[in-house]
């Protein structure tokens, strides 16, 4: 058996001791009591008794070896603003971070809220928050009022941490108005917002309400905070991600599991050395970004690049540029940023010295052969590393752990099951397992989760258990919702979701989340959004309404207006992000008889594919009347 195998069979046979063994890679106060409390099953409790802080792990640690090296390097073409900040820097700033949350009366367990763009504030930020054992919820830049609001009212944050702006290909998007009218539409009030000013755009403060950070950081220039060590099992974090239902769930993470999780991936699966450079080039307001931005290079010793802007302004070499310069060795993206430099001169690619990189990791979404090959060979067969994880994971699922034994990819494969995961592939219909060669089933995982894995839904148990745990017929196993294959050789394909998600560019989306969104429009009666295959973006969403007041859509010029007007109201609440393609205008949905949307059948003739099984459908003329409308 080659070493992975042996590594990954000892991850799950021997788990306790492997774990305790990755344990050590991480400070703790007290040492874990106990590896995995899984008695009440599906909450797995991981180093049990243990006491350890993530700032500490990702910032204090570093100070007696590496407080002059480099550890957040800070790069904005939208601003023209390049800084680089040492550990010792970084360790300055969260702790001004640090004090003024603590002026504002935060402690251990309280909420803090983040909406803040790509700036090293938001890293001080989530920092700060870990160091003081308070629960962050990073929500991403993207995202308006609405979507906003309902995370508002979810994490019920003491404190919001915001600014004026962020800017996007030049153009300055407000951040503050979205946010005021989010504090409205919520019924939780927070106790105070502090506001980055940046200096892009005017704002009006809430007295009493609204802080400036500037001043506030000058008040605590020189205070010390120190990191206020928490059980391994106290939430470090929650994130909201999209499912079925229209309300997006707090994917909730612990400490300690997180922090040897990452610890452990950054040799074993990414390669990196302390004193190298990690260029993630996701968004702080998504997991990529909480794992491989911030908390998995620091706690790894290395300096991570934080960037904002597009990946082709000034032009298409500009990460490139950056890889020469910092001499990144690990760099991470996701197969859509690749699809856009495609369209750029590819003579960009090898305008720089990359020597320095190992390997470049891919993930969020499906990763198209013509992309990794043409990224491949752009790179002078730089190793291209599709990775497959979730929001709910935090780390990858499947990988290759070259770090661990140097294996071979193969295309259109993210590549085996990584060490901690016990993968089944299962019959949706039985739940029995499939183990056999290239079967289609629902990619589950056996409990408990692997570290770093989401502990529960924020404040909901029982959501926690019925959606992730309960779906697979007759068993008790972690569903994914995605479709997969395994070849004779163990690696997976993943074949798309089993639910109502969409993957739009990387960014999870639920089609009732946007259907809500659609409907709340004055002149809505009922609408169905589905996916669509998409050259760039992996997949678009398209919406099919039919309209209360018809004779609103006489002509061309009338539906074009009511679609302009759809697209605004889900710009408005859930941010451009989830707007549709396109809404088209039809009299009827096409449904089974006992009323369900079948949304598989639009699906499939928007891809002009085979809708399939259609004898349950209730009215043919439905699907009949969304073919005539896509022309
Ligand atoms: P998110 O939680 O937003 O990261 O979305 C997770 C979902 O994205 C997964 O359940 C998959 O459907 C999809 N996904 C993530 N990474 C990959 C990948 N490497 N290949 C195919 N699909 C992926």
């Amino acid at each position: 058996m080659g070493s992975f195998a042996n590594f990954h069979k000892r991850s799950i046979e021997d788990r306790d001791s492997f774990w305790a063994e990755q344990a050590k890679t991480v400070d703790w106060e007290i040492q874990p009591q106990q590896i995995c409390d899984y008695s009440n099953p599906p909450f797995a409790k991981w180093f049990v008794g243990g006491t350890t802080n993530l700032c500490h792990n990702a910032v204090d640690r570093h100070l007696k070896d590496r407080g002059d090296q480099a550890a957040l390097i800070f790069v904005s073409t939208e601003t023209e603003q390049e800084k680089t900040y040492t550990y010792k820097e970084l360790h300055a700033e969260v702790q001004r971070m640090a004090a003024i949350l603590k002026d504002f009366g935060v402690v251990k367990g309280d909420r803090v809220l983040i909406y803040l763009p790509m700036i090293a504030e938001a890293s001080f930020a989530m920092l700060a928050c870990a160091r003081i054992g308070a629960i962050h919820s990073v929500v991403f830049g993207g995202f308006a009022s609405h979507s906003l609001a309902t995370r508002i009212e979810d994490a019920s944050p003491k404190v919001i941490i915001s600014a004026d702006a962020g800017s996007r290909g030049g153009k300055v998007v407000a951040y503050k108005p979205l946010l005021d009218e989010a504090i409205s539409l919520s019924s939780h009030k927070p106790k105070a917002v502090l506001m980055v000013d940046r200096h892009l755009s005017e704002f009006a403060k809430v007295a009493g309400r609204d802080f400036d950070y500037a001043q506030a950081r000058e008040k605590h220039f020189n205070t010390q905070v120190p990191c206020e060590w928490v059980e391994s099992t106290h939430p470090s974090y929650t994130l909201y991600t999209s499912g079925t239902t229209g309300k997006p769930k707090g994917v909730q993470r612990d400490t300690g599991g997180y922090a040897v999780a990452l610890a452990s991936s950054i040799p074993n699966i990414f390669q990196g050395k302390p004193g190298e450079t990690f260029f993630c080039t996701s968004d702080i307001g998504w997991v990529v970004g909480h794992s491989y931005i911030i908390y998995g290079p620091l706690i790894g010793g290395m300096a991570t690049i934080l960037y904002e802007g597009l990946p082709i302004r000034p032009d298409g070499g500009i990460w490139w540029s950056l890889v020469e310069k910092y001499k990144v060795s690990v760099m991470f993206s996701a197969p859509t940023a690749i699809r856009v430099l495609k369209k750029q001169d590819p003579a960009l690619l090898t305008k720089y010295n990359l020597s320095s990189l190992k390997a470049l990791f891919l993930a969020g979404e499906p990763l198209d052969e013509p992309t990794a090959k043409w990224i491949s060979e752009g790179l002078g067969g730089t190793p291209i590393i599709d990775n497959y994880w979730q929001t709910e994971t935090g780390w990858p699922i499947l990988t290759i752990c070259n770090g661990v034994e140097k294996a071979p990819s193969k295309f259109g494969s993210p590549g085996k099951a990584v060490y901690g995961y016990d993968v089944k592939l299962v019959d949706d219909q039985t739940g029995e397992e499939l183990a056999g060669a290239n079967q289609k089933g629902v990619l589950t995982i056996e409990g408990p989760l692997p570290p770093g894995n989401l502990q529960t839904v924020w404040g909901d148990d029982a959501r926690f258990v019925n959606t992730y745990w309960k779906t697979v017929p007759n068993r008790m196993l972690y569903s994914t919702f995605d479709w997969a294959v395994r070849d004779e050789d163990g690696y997976f394909f993943i074949l798309g979701r089993t639910d109502d998600v969409i993957n739009v560019a990387g960014h999870r989306l639920g089609t009732r989340e946007i259907e809500e969104s659609i409907s709340s429009h004055p002149n809505i009666a009922e609408v169905a959004v589905v996916g669509v295959a998409d050259q760039l973006k992996g997949q678009v969403a398209m919406a099919f309404a039919i309209a209360k007041d018809a004779s609103a859509l006489g002509d061309a010029a009338a539906r074009l207006k009511l679609e302009g007007e759809v697209m605004k109201v889900v710009d408005n609440q859930l941010g451009a992000v989830a707007r549709p393609s396109r809404v088209l205008f039809v009299s009827a949905l096409p449904k089974t008889r006992s009323g369900k949307l079948l949304r598989r059948a639009i699906q499939a003739i928007c891809e002009k594919r085979d809708p399939g099984d259609l004898t349950t459908m209730d009215d043919p003329l439905a699907l009949k009347q969304i073919q005539d409308v896509l022309g």
